[in-house]
């Protein structure tokens, strides 16, 4: 008897329908003699109503009341989804974060998980019981509801997996597994199969949202398979991808996909005096806020004065502006400014690590279209662009045809 960890995303959760017909997989599951655990979101666009209803009274109030608000989606999910299966006939329990003893650290909005207490779920388990458990909601020692950041049911799906020491964490969504890229955005992207996790964390932080990455990383760290599959398919034996370690992936490709995100901004310091230590007086102040800064290019200097450009999180932009404006001030700088309609492209695949020329091959294909590149980053298996935000679409369209990533006609 196996032990399956499935979480149901937004969609797949988005009405009293889709919760019934979820309800109906995991008791197929069930009758297959699996003991089953349950991760569920909220309703689609339930969260994003909840960030309205903040961002109208308080957008700059307090992050744990935030976390307090935002963890209510999921609650209403576990219950219904319950509901349903117990109205079936089936045993079931649900979980909120806290009952689950999903123990994560204070970082209100983007919370990392310390610890699972299984115990409980178990002694569930081992009664006969299917366990329905909110996703992306945790607790911190202090006893407040804490959130894992956007997406992160995935996270909480995986986390349960390895702590419960699962055969398989199913992710189940509204595609039937992992692409080449945004199948809404590139209609003829190709399936995949089978992905190495080192290449689904490269394309998740790059921003293929399919996955949360803090899923990707507990996933790799601990060695938990993920499978990616549809909860609209009819049966059980759709298509599915199969997100597992390198090894076990026989075929090794230079491009595996090209991800994108749209949710970057731009930040430039201008004349700062080049010496050592101002990176850190730059970058320390937005650190020490909890800013995440991803790209950063820091051109040669000629009158003793250097320019500092970085990117982070387009949420963080007004936050980030002002401490870099603080921090301009007291070094002396000439100028700071900043662009929030700025997108960032990357192509991403293991193969990379053994093929040269693949950069220029990039390069070449978006200088075709006109686009223009205002920052570069590579790294093993990746590189990335960033361009203008109205180049998005195109900029992925082009790279995915001059990789050769659609979907064969036969
Ligand atoms: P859920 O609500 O189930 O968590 P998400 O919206 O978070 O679903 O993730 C699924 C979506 O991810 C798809 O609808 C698709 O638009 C998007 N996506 C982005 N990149 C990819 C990719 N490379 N392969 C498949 N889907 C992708
Ligand atoms: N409901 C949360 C969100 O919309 C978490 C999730 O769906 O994974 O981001
Ligand atoms: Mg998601």
């Amino acid at each position: 008897m196996a032990l399956i960890v499935q979480k149901y995303g937004g969609t797949s959760v988005g009405s009293p329908e889709r919760i019934t017909e979820v309800a109906k997989r995991v008791i197929r599951w069930r009758e297959k003699g699996d003991d089953v655990v349950v991760v569920v979101s909220a309703m689609s666009g339930e969260t994003n109503r909840l960030v309205g209803l903040i961002n109208a009274l308080d957008p700059e109030g307090s992050a744990r009341e935030k976390d307090v608000i935002l963890s209510t989606g999921e609650q209403v999910t576990i219950g219904l989804l319950t509901l349903c299966l117990q109205s079936m006939g089936c045993e079931a329990r649900s979980y909120t974060g806290q009952q689950a003893k999903i123990l994560t650290d204070s970082a209100h909005s983007k919370a990392r998980i310390r610890e699972i207490d299984g115990a409980p779920i178990k002694a569930d388990l081992e009664a006969g019981k299917v366990v329905i458990v909110a996703g992306f909601q945790g607790v911190d020692a202090d006893g407040s509801i804490t959130t894992l950041g956007r997406g992160g049911s995935d996270t909480t799906a995986v986390a349960l997996a390895v702590a419960l020491k699962a055969d398989e964490c199913q992710i189940y969504t509204d595609v039937d597994g992992v692409y080449t890229t945004d199948p809404r955005v590139v209609s003829d992207a190709r399936h995949i199969p089978k992905l190495a996790l080192e290449e689904m964390l490269e394309m998740a932080s790059q921003g293929s949202k399919v996955l949360q990455i803090r899923a990707v990383e507990f996933a790799y760290k601990y060695d938990m398979p993920i499978r990616v599959l549809s909860s609209f398919d009819e049966g059980d034996n759709g298509k599915s991808t199969l997100v597992t370690r390198e090894e076990d992936i026989m075929e090794e490709v230079m491009v595996r996909g090209v991800a994108f995100n749209r949710d970057e901004a731009q930040l430039t310091i201008k004349g700062v005096p080049d010496k050592p230590g101002v990176a850190f007086d730059i970058l320390g102040p937005i650190s020490d806020a909890n800013i995440e800064v991803d790209m950063i290019l820091q051109n040669v200097g000629s009158d003793g004065t250097t320019d500092f450009t970085f990117t982070i999180h387009r949420n963080d932009y007004t936050e980030a502006m002002r401490i870099l404006t603080v921090t301009g001030e007291s070094l002396g700088a000439s100028a700071c400014s900043g662009d929030d309609r700025i997108a960032k492209v990357s192509i991403v695949g293991g193969g990379m690590r053994s093929h040269a020329g693949v950069a220029s091959q990039m390069f070449k294909a978006l200088a075709k279209d006109g686009i223009n590149i205002r920052m570069i980053s590579t790294s093993e298996i990746k590189i990335s662009v960033v361009v203008d935000e109205k180049y998005l679409e195109l900029a992925v369209r082009t790279l995915h045809d001059a990789f050769g990533l659609s979907e064969e006609v036969a």
